[in-house]
């Protein structure tokens, strides 16, 4: 019986591969990179190393940032002529922190068909474990390599509500997790997830100070590859405020700035600006 067909040309799949655990691939995933025309992959050594454990001979060809626009326009054209083609990274979901935006948003403003075949991403994959909330999430992804840039980074973050991810190195967990520390306060709710699906996978948990610590006191915590989940930044309770006061707020509201409207409820009723400057902007 012939095998069933899993390509159609001029198609450009994206395909996820795994982040550790071979196993982790799917069936789809070894399908379609065992039958289309070329595998566009970051390093052509590494990605020859999985597709042969997957028993797959395909050309492959280098696709990387400092590449990627000149590939793209190759892609194209062999696309047009009717070949299929994967792209896939050194590990997880390209595109994730991975090169390929350019590739696809060129396939796609080419009028071309980009269909995914999806799998692992580690931002997913330690998101379903932490045990902090997913209702609204936000992946910053890599912070910067230098201190003062990361710190500012990361300043930017410091009322973000929804469970905050990145991606980070062994070069820089430790000095990631101090700069967490010393913005966020030692006290935010972290998950450091380690090596997830490989032999040493590690989550740890707690708060900045607690997690910082165990990386600090054991060298096997800051070996691998990580995902920092960080607790959003808790919502400001604004006190509530008399009846009286939320009537002249109301009033005051179109015709001054908040700050000043916040200063005359002050004079007027008492207690601090602060409580009615948050209850002005929570009136929307
Ligand atoms: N495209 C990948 C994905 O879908 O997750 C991410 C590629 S990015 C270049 C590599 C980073 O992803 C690592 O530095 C680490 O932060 C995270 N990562 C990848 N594999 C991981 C793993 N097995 N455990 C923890 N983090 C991982």
């Amino acid at each position: 019986m012939a095998d069933q067909q899993w390509v159609s040309p001029g198609i450009l799949y994206v395909v996820s591969t795994p982040i550790g655990n071979l196993a982790d691939i799917t069936e789809r995933a070894v399908k379609t990179l065992q039958q289309v025309d070329l595998v566009c992959c970051e390093d052509t050594r590494n990605s020859g190393r999985l597709m042969d454990a997957i028993g797959c001979r395909r050309e492959l060809m280098s696709l990387h940032e400092h590449n990627e626009a000149e590939r793209a326009a190759a892609v194209i054209d062999r696309l047009k002529n009717g070949q299929s083609i994967a792209l896939i990274s050194d590990a997880g979901t390209p595109l994730i922190s991975d090169p390929g935006f350019v590739l696809v948003n060129e396939v796609v403003g080419a009028g071309l068909s980009v269909v995914p075949v999806p799998g692992v991403s580690a931002v997913i994959t330690a998101l379903s474990v932490a045990g902090l909330p997913t209702d609204r999430w936000y992946f910053e992804g890599f912070l910067p390599h230098k201190t003062t840039a990361r710190q500012k980074a990361l300043a930017k973050l410091v009322n973000e509500t929804a469970t905050t991810i990145f991606y980070e190195s062994s070069h820089r967990i430790e000095e990631s997790l101090r700069d967490m520390q010393s913005v966020f306060g030692e006290q935010r709710p972290v998950v450091v997830a380690r090596e997830l699906t490989k032999t040493f996978e590690t989550f740890l948990r707690g708060d900045l100070a607690s997690v910082l610590e165990q990386v600090q006191a054991d060298g096997n915590q800051r070996k691998g590859e990580f995902v920092i989940l960080l607790a959003g930044a808790q919502k400001k309770k604004v006190e509530t405020i008399d009846e009286q006061a939320h009537i002249l707020a109301m009033h005051l509201k179109p015709l001054l700035p908040p700050k000043k409207a916040a200063a005359v409820l002050a004079d007027v009723f008492g207690g601090s600006k602060k409580t009615y400057y948050e209850y002005l902007l929570q009136l929307g």
